[in-house]
């Protein structure tokens, strides 16, 4: 109660009332910078009469002198306005309602500014703990820079004027590398509880500190991530894993307490020292996928954490007796369906996950005709890749993988002198003991 009371009487008297405003030689963001749709889209509006900024990470990474990923414009039409205007757009709305603006193959969002009302607001709802669960307020650009996250979240940049609009210290905070929450963070945090994933994943994508007063509630407020639906985490978590910095920001997720119950599958892995290293080779490996502009897929980083997971259940279910592939199917369904229940990830990923989980087993078979079929097999590369990681995290013998590379590159000759006799490239290890360092998801008998 105080402290709301507090952040109300606080928040409203602290609430910079202009920004300040950057030139070209103060920011050094040139135009240049900015994707020929977001400047159409920003001309547009304003030959219409109506504000249009380039806002939020696009500006904060033009500032930073890194390649935005995407491009985001604030205006304050209405989303119905801007419709018009475009005839290739369309509304979308979840929370709350945006515009999707096409040109070519590439899509703008525009916003529309939003305020960030007081809890007694009519068309805002809050739920006890302070999580905002509707909020659809149209407002000024002033409020508009209020409601969003951090500091170097809050940045508005003019296209015509070259000018940069910061209400909050971004362009300074962004000169100390400092996330900076706008606000209480306490509040800001419990208002929206992804927003402490959103301060992991920035500080390890910019090489930011977190702000102390921003970092303090985190590990408090950590639990509230349990009541944020499945299919936002999984959103959230696969924007972390894929965005190049996955290592690093795993990382900061340990340290601030966010790895346990906010990413269920993580907890599991990060707790046990053998399976870490396994994890930190895949998420190593497609960071630097992901900055060579090389496809890193979500199919993929899910095989890798729920890995170990399945195969456990896989060895449970065979020495209840069960033939190996009932086992092996039976505990690829049951492991993504019992993940499913926290990270809403989509049922079109299955196939995928469980091709490169069968697969493993099928590389254990290095005699007669197996391994030529496998080399048809269109999942081969994602299935190797698997097992190369699997190798560097001591989890199948480097020898395998290594046989399976020359295979591959080898003549039909060369091919046919590397098998390996009937006996000891088929599964005749049935029985070996659990947990062995080697040991894969089954026989393909
Ligand atoms: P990225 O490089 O990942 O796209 P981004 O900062 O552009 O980073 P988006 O998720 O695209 O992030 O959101 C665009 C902007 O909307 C943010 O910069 C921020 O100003 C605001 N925003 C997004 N999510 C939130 C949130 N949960 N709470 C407050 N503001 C948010
Ligand atoms: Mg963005």
């Amino acid at each position: 109660m105080i402290r709301r009371w507090l952040h109300k009487v606080l928040g409203k008297s602290a609430r910079p009332s202009k920004p300040r405003i950057f030139t070209p030689a103060q920011h050094g963001i040139r135009r240049t910078g900015i994707h020929p749709c977001a400047l159409k889209v920003t001309r547009t509006l304003k030959e219409n009469g109506y504000a249009a900024f380039v806002v939020g990470g696009a500006v904060r990474d033009l500032l930073l002198d890194r390649e935005p990923k995407d491009f985001d414009v604030a205006t304050d039409a209405t989303p119905e306005e801007v419709r018009r205007l475009f005839r290739r757009s369309r509304i979308i709305g979840r929370r709350f309602q945006i515009v999707h603006v096409m040109c070519g193959p590439d899509t703008i969002e525009v916003t529309t500014f939003r305020a960030h009302q007081e809890d007694d607001d009519e068309d805002r709802v809050t739920a006890e703990d302070g999580m905002i669960l509707r909020d659809n307020v149209f407002g000024s650009q002033q409020e508009d820079a209020i409601r969003r996250d951090f500091t170097v979240n809050a940045l508005y940049y003019d296209p015509e004027t070259e000018e940069v609009w910061d209400y909050h210290g971004g362009v300074d905070d962004a000169k100390k590398r400092m996330l900076r929450m706008i606000g209480d963070p306490d509040t800001r945090f419990r208002e929206d509880p992804v927003r402490m994933l959103r301060a992991a994943r920035f500080a390890a994508k910019l090489d930011f500190h977190i702000d102390t007063a921003t970092r303090a509630p985190i590990a408090r407020l950590a639990p509230m991530l349990a009541r944020i639906p499945a299919a936002r985490l999984y959103d959230e978590m696969i924007k972390l894993l894929l965005s190049g910095h996955a290592e690093r920001g795993v990382h900061q997720l340990r340290a601030e307490g966010l790895h346990h119950g906010m990413l269920p599958m993580l907890d599991a892995i990060l707790d046990h020292p053998e399976r870490q290293k396994f994890l930190h080779a895949a998420m190593h490996d497609t960071d630097e996928r992901v900055r060579r502009d090389q496809s890193a897929s979500p199919s993929f980083m899910l095989a890798c954490l729920l890995w170990f997971d399945m195969r456990e259940q896989f060895e449970r279910l065979r020495d209840d007796g069960l033939p190996e592939q009932t086992a092996l199917h039976a505990a690829m369904d049951d492991t993504l369906e019992r993940q499913r229940a926290a990270l809403a990830f989509p049922r079109r990923l299955d196939g995928m996950i469980k091709e490169i989980w069968a697969l493993q087993t099928r590389f254990e078979q290095r005699s007669g005709a197996r391994p030529f079929r496998l080399l048809a097999h269109p999942r081969l590369r994602a299935g190797y890749d698997f097992l190369l990681l699997r190798a560097r995290g001591g989890d199948a013998p480097a020898e395998l993988a290594e046989w399976w590379e020359r295979f591959q590159d080898a003549g039909e000759d060369a091919r046919r002198a590397m098998l390996l006799p009937a006996e000891a490239g088929s599964s005749k290890r049935r029985r070996r003991p659990r947990r062995k360092p080697a040991s894969t998801a089954g026989d393909d008998a």
